[in-house]
């Protein structure tokens, strides 16, 4: 995967075929979503693209944007691989409940089993804004409580047009 820049002893950028990527097709879907991508465990980078062909195929959603790929270390559970992170922005016509639902089933299809908090994982596909809505249910938080907080999201957040 080719190294674009070195950001500091732990933390690198990469890019990848679609990633960062953009269109310019316009949609008539109403809600736009920023989607936090993660992942620790095997060849990630080949999943991320895995996951722009079925997110592309699917009519229930349209891809706007992509970011670059940071590479980063683990937080919580240290024995682990480094963390590979992107952002994707699509729109879709799902409210967000159904959305996360779809994001749970895309994980599980992706390989995803569940075992303890920050373990490693396949691919990690959370909500980080959904429009502007704000919420906070057992199952869903709006915008994602942790998003300030994570240079997994930030860096790879702030090269996008929004
Ligand atoms: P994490 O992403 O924090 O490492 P998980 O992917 O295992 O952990 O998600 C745990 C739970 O977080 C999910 O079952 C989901 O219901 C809940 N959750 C709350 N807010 C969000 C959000 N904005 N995006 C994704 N999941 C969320
Ligand atoms: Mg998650």
């Amino acid at each position: 995967m080719p190294l674009k820049r070195s950001l500091s002893e732990t933390l690198s950028i990469y890019s990848s075929v679609h990633f960062p990527w953009s269109s310019k097709k316009t949609t008539k879907h109403r809600h736009r979503v920023v989607v936090g991508v993660g992942g620790n465990v095997g060849d990630v980078k080949r999943r991320f693209e895995h996951l722009f062909f079925e997110l592309q195929r699917d009519k229930r959603v349209a891809l706007t944007q992509t970011s670059l790929i940071l590479k980063n270390p683990p937080f919580g559970f240290m024995e682990q691989e480094d963390f590979l992170n992107t952002i994707i922005v699509l729109k879709t016509s799902m409210n967000a409940n159904c959305f996360l639902a779809y994001l749970m089933r895309l994980e599980k299809k992706f390989g995803r089993k569940r075992s303890f908090a920050n373990a490693p994982r396949t691919l990690d596909l959370d909500i980080i804004f959904f429009d502007s809505l704000v919420m906070n249910t057992d199952k869903l938080t709006l915008p994602h409580p942790a998003w300030m907080e994570r240079e997994s999201v930030l860096i790879p957040l702030s090269g996008l047009h929004l």
